[in-house]
Formats: C-alpha cells, sequence, structure tokens
C-alpha cells in the first residue's frame, strides 16, 4: 500500500499557527493517519482498508480497549516555539525525540512572553498551582506589564552587552528570564501525543500550555479525524472511577442506594461533570 497522505493535512503542512504573542505551532511532517491505523491493527489477519464506517468502528474499538499500538504507528514532527517556562513543563513528556536551538551556539533573539491583560490573575486561594477568576485592578495589571517588559529588556541588553565583549553565550544568557522563548523540533507518536494532549489540554494545566495543546489538537484532527473524534470520546470527555465508583453508579442505575459518603459522592459529581 503506498505512502499514506491526507489532503486535509497536506494542507496545513508548514503554516505557522500562532500560539500566545509570539509562539507557534507548525506541522513539518506527518506519517500515517486514520487509515494507517487500520491497516496496522488488521495486518495480523491480513485484510486491509475496508468501508470507511468500519474503519472509523475499528478505531473507535482499539481506543475503547485501549489497544494503542495501532495509534503508535501515526508520527507527527512539529516545529514549535514556546517560552521557556512551558518549555520546562513540555520536557517532562519523556517519549518524544526533540531537537532544540542551542544558546550555546546562536544569538538568541530578544523574543520574551507578555501576558495578554486579560491572562493576568491573583493566585488561586484552593488551587496552589492556579489562577484566581477575581479581577485584577486596571493599575496593578498595567504595572505587572510594566514589571515584565522592563526586566525582559534589561536581562536583553546585559545579555547583547556580554556577547559583544566577547563573553562566551553559553555564559552570557544564564540571567535571561524563563519568559524568554525557545524554539524546537519535536516528533512524537499518536499514541503519546493523546497522553500529552489529555494531560495538557486539562483544566488543571497552565493556561499557556493548554493553548498550545488546542492548537496541536487542532492539527491531529486534521491528520487522523477518526482517531481524535474517539480520543475526545474515550479518553478526554471520559473518566476513570474506582471500584466503589463503579458499584455506586450500577446501584443507582438500578434504583438502589449508592452506599457513598458525602465527599465520595461529590468527587464521582466532579469526575462526571467535567
Ligand atoms: C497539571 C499538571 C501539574 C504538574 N505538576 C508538577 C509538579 O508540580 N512537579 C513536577 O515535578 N511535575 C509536575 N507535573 C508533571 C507530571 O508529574 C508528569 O511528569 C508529566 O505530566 C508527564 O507525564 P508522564 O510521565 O505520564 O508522561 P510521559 O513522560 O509522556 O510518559 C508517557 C507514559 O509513558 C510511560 N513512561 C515514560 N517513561 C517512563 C519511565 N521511565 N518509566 C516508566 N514509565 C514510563 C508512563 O506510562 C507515562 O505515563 C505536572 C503535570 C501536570 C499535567
Amino acid at each position: 500500500m503506498a505512502r499514506c497522505s491526507v489532503p486535509e493535512a497536506d494542507a496545513i503542512l508548514d503554516k505557522e499557527f500562532k500560539v500566545l504573542d509570539k509562539g507557534f505551532v507548525r506541522l513539518v511532517d506527518y506519517l500515517g493517519g486514520d487509515s494507517r491505523i487500520v491497516q496496522a491493527a488488521r495486518v495480523s489477519y491480513g485484510a486491509g482498508t475496508k468501508t470507511v464506517r468500519e474503519d472509523k468502528g475499528l478505531i473507535n474499538y482499539l481506543l475503547r480497549n485501549e489497544h494503542t499500538s495501532p495509534f503508535e504507528q501515526v508520527v507527527f514532527t512539529f516545529h514549535i516555539k514556546l517560552p521557556i517556562f512551558i518549555a520546562r513543563q513540555w520536557i517532562r513528556h519523556r517519549t518524544a525525540r526533540l531537537n532544540e536551538i542551542s544558546g550555546r551556539y546562536s544569538i538568541l533573539n530578544d523574543d520574551f512572553y507578555v501576558p495578554e491583560t486579560s491572562d493576568i490573575a491573583f493566585q488561586s486561594s484552593n488551587n496552589k498551582q492556579g489562577r484566581s477568576t477575581e479581577e485584577v485592578p486596571t493599575e496593578l495589571k498595567q504595572k505587572v506589564l510594566d514589571i515584565l517588559t522592563d526586566g525582559q529588556k534589561k536581562s536583553y541588553q546585559e545579555y547583547k552587552a556580554l556577547v559583544d565583549s566577547g563573553i562566551a553565550r553559553e555564559l552570557a544568557r544564564v540571567n535571561l528570564p524563563l519568559s524568554t522563548y525557545t524554539e524546537w523540533y519535536w516528533q512524537i507518536d499518536l499514541k503519546n501525543l493523546f497522553h500529552f494532549l489529555k494531560l495538557r489540554m486539562d483544566s488543571h494545566a497552565q493556561k499557556e500550555i493548554r493553548d498550545y495543546a488546542y492548537v496541536m489538537f487542532d492539527i491531529v484532527k486534521k491528520v487522523c479525524p477518526f482517531a481524535a473524534e474517539a480520543f475526545e470520546n474515550h479518553i478526554l470527555g471520559g473518566c476513570k472511577l474506582s471500584e466503589e465508583e463503579k458499584k455506586a453508579v450500577a446501584n443507582i442505575l438500578e434504583g438502589k442506594e449508592h452506599n457513598l459518603n458525602e465527599r465520595a459522592l461529590q468527587i464521582l459529581k466532579e469526575k462526571v461533570s467535567n
């Protein structure tokens, strides 16, 4: 069978999708698509692609039952420009291959992340890793922007001065802030990309990495729409239930008492309503 090419994906190859103020995601290349997943799944008994409806059903079946290896046959290579504080979260995903711009080799650009005023928020009081919904006064927002941009400007001027005086780039850069943009090529298979997207599209993930994850999921939808739909249904929109929760749901479906205490019931409600 010929190389799997997907016209909707070919149409967006090399296109930069803007993320944050100066970042982007670009699909450099892809290998496979929905049809590769079904070919790989069916190879064991020699049958190729069947009808579109059957292919879609098979992909749905595979994901629902965690037969995930056929999804590893689809591979994405992205070029991503992102601030270093997001790169630090991203790099925790160990199942990808990457090449990053070298600040030892190249002179870094003065590209720094500055949040939108609408994204400037107070610390959440009930989520140590989150933001509050309480509105920040306009003057304070402006103060935040001034502090960020002044600091970025100053540290870049100092970096440039050190570079211009012949100091090694690998040393000159060490005071640059976490808001500095970096770039990398990031290659990952679909199974592991789904894992990344599940964690990073979640409301608990930082807003800035979520923005990247949403754009990447839109790209996945172009390359393998059936797999993306199955992911939305079974992984993104689904939830894991404990044995106790499963019993409670079974009891409720049979019109019996759920037998959960108040806290456990609250957790179950949150799980199924998110
Ligand atoms: C909202 C959020 C908050 C977080 N907060 C923190 C934090 O405060 N501090 C912190 O340090 N981290 C934090 N993390 C990072 C988190 O702990 C994980 O490191 C990160 O999400 C990557 O997940 P992973 O290991 O499942 O993914 P990947 O590295 O992409 O791995 C995918 C899967 O492959 C398997 N795998 C990969 N490598 C190995 C291995 N060596 N051994 C065994 N199995 C392997 C595992 O099944 C894993 O789930 C946070 C993540 C999220 C999403």
